[in-house]
């Protein structure tokens, strides 16, 4: 299966237009297309007449928040080919830690969605005390990354861990453990941020679309450093062409920027070839397992924009990407959790099983 038609990615181009980018080899295969394939390939046929460039924004929010597989047979417990497909981490469990033999697990984890719920306000995405120790005890025996979309800062003010590295702004900001680890291999004082030239631009961008976008109530827009977020959660789905409208204008203005789409958020970044899987491989590389078939990296996350993350691993046959979604997706994960709960849950396990594998070696 492959996320690649559901991958939307808006260039805003220098003459105003907006261009909508399906990958070439989902054109490839434009016999299995689904009606959203359809949908959108009308979209960029549309806009590349020049036709109706905003209402296809808009369509495309709609569509991004969630991305569901539309079937009739998922909406059946009992018969669920989607689960078959991308079955429970908690049910293959064992499969897992059986693949790790004699390999390093690498932790990878988003955060909103996956270790804190989704809320209206997202100054208020709290994760909860009982999570923060399940994370906390799983850095404690694996490698752990948090890689975000948020700034830096605001997530480690949400996670609050020094143990962990940290990808903000969709890996465009990293930065290794504040706090001495004994992880055998790896540059714990890693700081890598690609986009550094981007830092004033997007600081102006976001101070121009805070103006503009003051008069659509609900709107919210947060600055994530190396990218800005628009948060349309709040907003009257009425006001989403004048929202859609006004981020255009901004952007017209900023070619070196591009718009891509979460959930219910739309996110200017830099058009840097960089990403979540890039994140992970760079993280993977300055840990020491760059080449390496020692490492079973496991990437936990919600989001579009992780699909880059879960690409990178089914590419490189190895590890597992894990989807938290309750409703059926296109994904390029291999198993699924359905809430932040089971993610919980699951990391629980992980260091259960950990503890018990390191007691029974250590009284052989
Ligand atoms: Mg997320």
């Amino acid at each position: 299966m492959t996320n690649q038609q559901n991958v939307v990615v808006v260039d805003v181009m220098k003459s105003g237009g907006v261009r909508n980018i399906l990958a070439p080899s989902s054109m490839a295969v434009a016999k299995s297309l689904s009606p959203q394939d359809i949908k959108m390939l009308l979209m960029r046929l549309e806009t590349e007449k020049g036709g109706t460039k905003i209402n296809a924004w808009v369509d495309s929010m709609r569509a991004s928040s969630p991305t569901r597989i539309r079937s009739s047979a998922t909406d059946d417990k009992n018969e669920n080919p989607w689960i078959d497909h991308h079955p429970s981490a908690l049910n293959m469990f064992e499969k897992i830690v059986a693949a790790s033999k004699g390999k390093q697990i690498v932790m990878f984890l988003d955060y909103d969605g996956t270790l804190s719920p989704i809320v209206e306000d997202p100054d208020q995405a709290f994760m909860t005390r009982e999570m923060r120790a399940a994370v906390r005890d799983v850095a404690r025996y694996f490698p752990t990354a948090i890689v975000t979309g948020r700034c830096r800062d605001k997530v480690y003010s949400f996670v609050k861990l020094a143990g962990l590295y940290y990808a903000g702004s969709h890996g465009m900001d990293i930065k290794g453990p504040s706090k001495s680890r004994k992880y055998k291999k790896g540059n714990q004082g890693v700081l890598f941020q690609p986009a550094s030239e981007f830092l004033p631009m997007i600081d102006e961008v976001y101070k121009a679309l805070v103006e503009k976008t003051k008069s659509i109530p609900g709107a919210k827009v947060e600055n994530n450093k190396f990218c800005v977020s628009v948060h349309f959660r709040c907003v009257d789905e009425k006001s989403w062409a004048v929202l859609a409208e006004q981020v255009r204008s901004v952007l017209n203005e900023y070619p070196k920027l591009k718009l891509t789409q979460g959930r219910k958020v739309l996110e200017i970044r830099p058009t840097i070839k960089w990403d979540k899987g890039r994140a992970l491989e760079f993280l993977l590389e300055a840990l020491g397992y760059a080449n390496s078939n020692d490492v079973l990296p496991v990437y936990i996350g919600d989001d579009r924009t992780d699909e880059d993350a879960f690409k990178v691993l089914r590419d490189r046959g190895q590890g597992f990407g894990i989807l938290v979604s309750k409703v059926p997706k296109e994904t390029n994960a291999s198993y699924s959790l359905q809430e932040p709960s089971e993610v919980k849950e699951f990391l629980r396990r992980l260091v259960d099983w950990k503890k018990l594998s390191l007691g029974r070696s250590s009284t052989i």
